[in-house]
């Protein structure tokens, strides 16, 4: 038995938890074999660290150590609601007294400081050392004060008041993404979705939209960069995608309505950390899909557990034949966006383009995973202002995640790690090696994308060109800077 377990079971500590181990002089040691013996005189500290930040709702596991499942609960009420609602005419002030109680344990629940499974008891924020690197333990998941601000203000807004000039701006690459809050983000989305005529063509009643819309909100995390304004980035990627290409044309409603609902889901509840650690970490999400894209494989299992509820469906007018059909499609478009299979998805889709067929089903799809890919990655596509402000963002995750790794003894991304990553090193090998060879098939699909996406990217990587010789001139000595792996891109 490792040492480590005797450390964890006398620190009562749960098994997500990190332990730290600190000398007489405050310094962290590792927790080994080795330890030198210690005395009342010369004590170690031992700390512990909250870190089980990769579980569902936090509600929901809570209440399941509790021995108490709080959505079954609720189910449970909802159909005795219904019932009774059914039966009396109206609901009786008892079930809404239940009602009200329920919403204040998951309230309870979802404001819990420490997202340790003795969260409850044990108040872990006490003694005077502050970890920084556990920036996610306080604000992870948004609460539920939070959201309802966002709802009370997006129900304020209507969505007449968005402009014509906006409505076409919307339609570009070049809209920028940091003049808009959440509450409007909301409405910005609900736009593209009724001007792509989803909203007549499938019969999506406006309240299941919102309902959908809030409930994709409130399921993307408080992190720097997998966050609500990266899916709203995506999305409208894909929406001007969509516009700039005519795919109105070329494709059937049915697979524009799987593209942009997977570009909206596709990050759900991204904890800040990627595959790599799930895996390296043995992560509940890596035990649960056998290290099989783990973080993919959960963004799109939340979807579906967003739509399972019919207040939420946006789908719910829909045939069952159709529902399976989009079910299939964003299943495929989502788990293509785990940047492993980069080079598996671009050479079949580069197989099958010197006889592209709109009809062919084989050909569509992977049409489909490469617009994903494209808006998953596009940052660099867009004007510089909006760009690189993007970037810091997803350094800012990459060294959390690698500070995180060292602490916990885990193996380091080199194109994660903060001694080793600049800006520009970070841009360069993966605009080279990932986003220009993949832009650059699409395009040959749709030339006209040339000037809108290819460009860009191209002014990007002279920039920040021009940006490594100048840090080279200035720190002529640490040659340490390393290139990111092309292997191993940036983002999904
Ligand atoms: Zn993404």
């Amino acid at each position: 038995p490792a040492v480590s377990d005797l450390f964890r079971s006398a620190a009562e500590a749960g098994p997500h938890d990190i332990l730290k181990l600190y000398n007489p002089k405050g310094n962290i040691i590792n927790i080994c074999p080795g330890l030198e013996p210690n005395s009342p005189a010369s004590c170690y500290r031992l700390e512990v660290v909250a870190a089980d930040c990769n579980s569902e709702p936090l509600g929901a596991e809570l209440a399941g150590a509790l021995g108490f499942n709080l959505s079954s609960m609720e189910k449970r009420l909802q159909g005795l609601e219904k019932k009774v609602l059914f039966a009396a005419g109206e609901t009786p002030a008892v079930v809404l007294e239940m009602k009200k109680q329920v919403d204040w344990f998951r309230e309870k629940l979802e404001s819990v400081e420490h997202l340790s499974w003795l969260g409850f008891y044990k108040d872990l924020s006490e003694g005077p050392h502050q970890p920084s690197p556990f920036y996610h333990k306080r604000s992870l998941h948004k609460t539920r004060e939070e959201v309802e601000r966002v709802r009370e203000k997006v129900l304020q807004m209507s969505s007449l008041e968005v402009s014509e000039e906006l409505r076409q701006n919307l339609k570009t690459p070049t809209f920028d993404n940091w003049q808009w809050e959440d509450a409007e983000i909301m409405v910005l989305l609900q736009v593209m979705f009724t001007d792509l005529d989803f909203i007549s063509s499938f019969n999506i009643e406006p309240e299941a939209l919102q309902h959908f819309l809030f409930e994709v909100y409130r399921r993307y995390n408080n992190i720097p960069f997998h966050n609500f304004k990266h899916c709203f980035c995506v999305t409208q990627m894909m929406y001007g995608l969509i516009w700039l290409t005519d795919l109105r044309n070329k494709l059937e409603d049915i697979d524009l309505l799987i593209m942009m609902t997977s570009a909206v889901c596709h990050d759900l509840d991204h904890t800040g950390y990627n595959n790599a650690y799930q895996i390296n970490a043995r992560t509940e999400l890596a035990l649960r899909y056998n290290d099989i894209s783990p973080l993919e494989n959960h963004h799109c299992a939340v979807a579906f557990q967003i739509l399972q509820r019919r207040e939420s469906n946006i789908f719910r007018n829909l045939s069952s034949d159709q529902y399976k059909r989009i079910r299939e499609g964003i299943i495929k478009c989502i788990l293509a966006t785990d940047m492993t299979r980069h080079n598996e998805i671009l050479n079949k889709f580069k197989s099958v383009l010197p006889a592209f067929d709109f009809t062919n089903k084989e050909h569509k799809d992977l049409l489909m995973m490469i617009l994903i890919k494209v808006s998953d990655i596009s940052n660099e596509a867009r004007p510089m202002e909006v760009a690189e402000p993007w970037l810091d963002c997803l350094l800012q995750e990459f060294f959390n995640q690698s500070d995180v790794e060292k602490l916990e003894g885990l193996p380091v991304s080199p194109f994660m790690d903060r001694d080793k990553v600049t800006k520009p090193s970070s841009q360069i090998g993966f605009i080279r090696f990932v986003l220009l060879p993949l832009f650059m098939e699409l395009a040959n699909l749709f030339p006209c994308l040339e000037q809108h996406i290819i460009d860009p990217v191209r002014k990007a990587l002279d920039y920040y060109t021009e940006m490594d010789k100048a840090l080279g001139r200035q720190q002529p000595k640490t040659a340490a800077r390393t290139r990111p792996e092309p292997s191993k891109p940036e983002t999904s």
